[in-house]
């Protein structure tokens, strides 16, 4: 009947989703290839970013260091109390942004800042000000999300805003200096030590928390976007001698390493290996960046929802919304407007075990200006929305197995547990994640799993390779990581 023709349909959008063993252990090799080169070469699309991180925490750093966080509609300032435990204290203030100012000038964007510093340290810090003399100061870690050319721990110039922000005269400078002068004007104790990428904190968080004690190896971000930052050997980044003989800058090579901001959310852009649907392909050509982040376009929380939307209305060809039931669609309503499903509804809908798929029925409703669906209509877009989800979820197995692979981390711990006694625990590598994709998604963590089991036969040196990975959530990258960041600065 109808119903069976609309499943049967439903089940073969579905499995367009499917992402094989093979195409993960594919994307596994490419990335191997596309890390190499972006290692070599600058100008790459998975630009492999140099961060002048030298270091990451292993819990007993101590201290009390400051953070402030500018990325979109607030400002956020905080004091972080390292206790030197892998535990710490938060103290925060949110501030929203005045409109006028993201659209006007650099320095009176740059003195509220400062401003709000201020009134935190003024009610927070008050005791440390007093005891400051010019040698103490604050330190502060600067979580700034938008486009930078970083070309030292505590410089970077800007490239462009995003998000709404369009202050022309800020263009090309050093956001850090800007951010200095205002500090310095309002007199003060504090010095910015460090620029941070919400993903390198995401590492330095994780790699202070986590259990382990010879620190994370991979930070990684699976929320409105995805990127991710590793621990690589400087011997492994033929590029940066140029690079920071070029811009002039030291850094200490004591460590043999260097934490690398991978901007894997633009692995392969030249789609040799990622999965293409027409449901990605028309998402693709309604983006405002057509070809660019291929890869985020296929797992993060930005898009997933906008796959599904494409998905459901090619069902609607085929019966979906068609029942004799009174179903009725608003026309004008979110299944008809591009980027109006939010990622969120993915999970809802995963996680409904109801009988007669009731919370699905209720979010379609809702959310989604379906009114009446049948349960046959919810349980084929459960059909649509497993497939996306765990496809996202498989395809975040690459960079994770490739970073193991590359950076001799799993060599490593294949040898550590050779020459172990027996009964003698080897540590796991330890990733740390953060994101509402990863945290939320039923199953994301489970699918990921079973795509680095799947690859374990199919890539040479990954045998064994998922039970020797720990997975934890990183909790606060832009504050604690970014105090971690001042701190080794
Ligand atoms: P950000 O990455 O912007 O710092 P988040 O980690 O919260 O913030 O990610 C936001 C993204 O996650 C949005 O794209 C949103 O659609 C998606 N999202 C929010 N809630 C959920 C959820 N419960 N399940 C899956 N995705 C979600």
């Amino acid at each position: 009947d109808s119903e069976e023709a609309l499943l049967a349909r439903a089940r073969a959008i579905g499995a367009e989703f499917v992402c094989e063993p093979e195409s993960v252990a594919k994307g596994v090799r490419e990335y191997l290839r596309l890390m190499d080169k972006g290692l070599s070469e600058p100008g790459q699309a998975m630009t492999m970013i140099p961060t002048y991180v030298t270091a990451v925490p292993n819990g007993t750093e101590k201290g009390v260091y400051l953070a402030v966080d500018l990325g979109g509609t607030n400002f956020r300032v905080c004091s972080i109390d390292l206790h030197g435990d892998s535990k710490f204290t938060l103290t925060q203030a949110k501030t929203p942004i005045p409109k006028e100012l993201m659209t006007g000038n650099s320095k009176d964007l740059f003195s509220f800042l400062a401003k709000q510093v201020a009134y935190f340290i003024e009610k927070h810090h008050s005791q440390t000000i007093d005891a400051a003399t010019p040698t103490n100061f604050l330190k502060l870690g600067f979580t700034f999300s938008f486009p930078v050319d970083q070309v030292a721990l505590n410089k970077g110039h800007l490239l462009r805003w995003t998000k709404g922000f369009d202050i022309p005269d800020a263009v090309g400078k050093d956001v850090c200096e800007l951010l200095q002068k205002e500090i310095d004007a309002l007199g003060l104790p504090v010095r910015v030590v460090a620029l941070v990428n919400d993903t390198v904190g995401t590492l330095m968080a994780r790699s202070y928390a986590s259990p382990g004690k010879s620190g994370t190896l991979l930070g990684a971000i699976f929320g409105t976007g995805t990127n991710g930052a590793y621990v690589e050997k400087l011997s492994r980044i033929p590029k940066l001698k140029k690079m920071s003989e070029e811009s002039g800058t030291k850094f200490d090579h004591s460590s043999g390493v260097m934490v690398i901001n991978t901007e894997w959310g633009a692995f392969d852009n030249a789609m040799k290996v990622l999965p293409d649907t027409p449901y990605d392909r028309a998402l693709d050509k309604n983006s405002v960046n057509p070809g660019m982040q291929m890869f985020e376009k296929r797992v993060s929380g930005m898009f997933l929802g906008e796959i599904l939307r494409n998905a459901i209305v090619a069902l609607m060809d085929h019966g979906l919304f068609k029942s004799a039931h009174g179903t009725s669609i608003d026309e004008n309503g979110p299944l008809f407007t591009a980027w109006s499903i939010d990622t969120s509804a993915l999970s809802t809908i995963q996680a409904d075990y109801t009988s007669e798929y009731t919370l699905t029925k209720q979010l379609l409703e809702q959310q989604l200006g379906v009114s009446a669906a049948t349960t046959g209509d919810a349980m084929a877009i459960k059909t649509l929305v497993y497939g996306i989800g765990k496809r996202s979820a498989r395809l975040s197995a690459i960079p994770i197995a490739a970073t193991a692979l590359a950076t001799g981390a799993y060599e490593n711990y294949k040898k550590a547990k050779a020459d172990a006694v027996p009964g003698q625990e080897v540590e796991k590598i330890d990733i740390g994640v953060d994101g509402s994709v990863v945290e939320y998604y039923p199953g994301f963590e489970r699918y990921l799993r079973e795509a680095l089991r799947d690859i374990q036969p199919l890539v040479p040196g990954a045998a064994g390779l998922e039970d020797a990975i720990r997975i934890g959530i990183a909790k606060d990258g832009s504050g604690v990581g970014a105090a971690l960041i001042a701190l080794v600065a």
